[in-house]
């Protein structure tokens, strides 16, 4: 299994929360920067893929002809079955989903809508431009384009969001219908506006007991509806988990593509540079992209993979890890699985070993005990 992900860092406005790869959108440095992308995809091997994704940045910033290009380029160039999933995330802007039939129409069929709240005054707070009725409308719009696969992002934490508007962006998003909804904690990042908020005044953002209490929310009121919860911060109606997610959370192969882009293949991670003139030199000069990689072996490998499977609702297949890492699963971490079991974090049972409902809201924490 191997993913292709593929970073379009423009966005039409930089939110003070954000950590990614991203500008503000220039026509000029979009177009060469598509440019220099179809340069670096000429330049990697074409090795067959299962699935494709579109993240960004805001990929629907630029035009859906120019999407739905670089789509059919990509799907080629890896092969993508005519099925496999290949998704776009997208600003639900009314203006930046008009035409969404050409992308569908080029092999994107899942759209991943970040949407993060249905409350005026939390978007505001989060430097977003779009409305409520702006996510009703992109789902419309996705669902008129032919998209039977609409997925949107929520976020709760937001500072002055309580539980009854996270419970009113909730139901929002399920009376929309869609099949997937995954759900994330805001994290302040270190250099945002949102860091700099946070030293000035703490106590505008929303404390630890109030955020689990939050997530407690989502849990309940995602699974009432019929959602799956099978991932930390995932929801899918059945049949709707995003595979090319999944294929992360298994330690799975990937390709990343564009500046910032993540790899991992053969057991080597690497990640391109996160200077966008550095990304566009080097490509446009074909030469390879600069940036930091390291490879995972034994133990780190087998470190990593558990953090990963750990976030998944089946946790971690013993039997499977025994084949693919070499290492008995149970008998190399012994000492912590006894731990984390007896705080009641990890539940073990004769071929798996998976999180608690408690262990759900300390997940990083009980990560981390498999890395130290
Ligand atoms: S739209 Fe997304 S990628 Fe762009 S600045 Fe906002 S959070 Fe970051």
């Amino acid at each position: 299994m191997r993913g292709i992900y593929v970073h379009l860092p423009f966005c039409p406005y930089i939110c003070p929360y954000c950590d990614f790869a991203k500008w503000r959108v220039d026509a000029d440095a979009a177009r060469t920067y598509l440019e220099a992308l179809e340069v670096e995809l000429e330049m990697t091997p074409s090795a067959q893929a299962q699935t494709l994704f579109l993240g960004g940045g805001t990929p629907n910033t630029y035009s859906t002809a120019q999407i739905a290009g670089l789509t059919k380029r990509l799907r080629a160039h890896f092969s993508l079955p005519d099925d496999g999933e290949a998704t776009m995330e997208a600003n639900p802007d009314r203006e930046l989903c008009r035409g969404l039939e050409l992308v569908r129409s080029a092999g994107i069929n899942r759209l991943s809508f970040g949407v993060q709240s249905f409350e005026r005054s939390e978007l505001q707070t989060l430097g977003r431009r779009h409305s409520p009725e702006d996510v009703v409308a992109a789902v419309e719009a996705g669902r008129a384009a032919g998209f039977s696969n609409i997925s949107l992002d929520l976020m709760f934490g937001i500072p002055g969001q309580s539980v009854a508007s996270w419970r009113r962006s909730l139901d929002a998003a399920i009376s929309l219908g869609v099949e997937h909804i995954s759900a994330y904690g805001l994290t302040i990042e270190a250099g945002t506006p949102y860091a700099r908020w946070f030293e000035r005044e703490p106590s505008g953002f929303i404390d630890e007991t109030t955020e689990a209490e939050l997530y407690a929310v989502a849990i309940e009121v995602l699974g009432e509806a019929g959602f799956e919860q099978y991932e930390i911060s995932n929801f899918a109606r059945p049949g709707s988990r995003s595979v090319h997610n999944e294929n992360y959370w298994a330690n799975g192969e990937y390709v990343g593509l564009g500046v910032g882009a993540a790899s991992y293949i053969g057991g080597r991670r690497s990640t391109h540079t996160r200077d966008l003139s550095e990304y566009v030199r080097a490509a446009r000069e074909r030469q390879p992209i600069p940036g930091e990689s390291e490879e995972l072996t034994g133990a780190a490998r087998l470190g990593e993979a558990t953090m990963l499977a750990l976030r998944t609702r089946e946790g971690v297949d013993v039997q499977a890890f025994r084949n693919k890492y070499g290492f008995d699963f149970l008998d190399y971490y012994a000492r912590v699985i006894d731990e984390l079991t007896s705080v009641g974090v990890l539940r073990v049972d004769p071929t798996h070993v998976r999180l608690t409902d408690r262990g759900r809201f300390v997940a990083n924490d009980v990560a981390r005990a498999f890395i130290a």
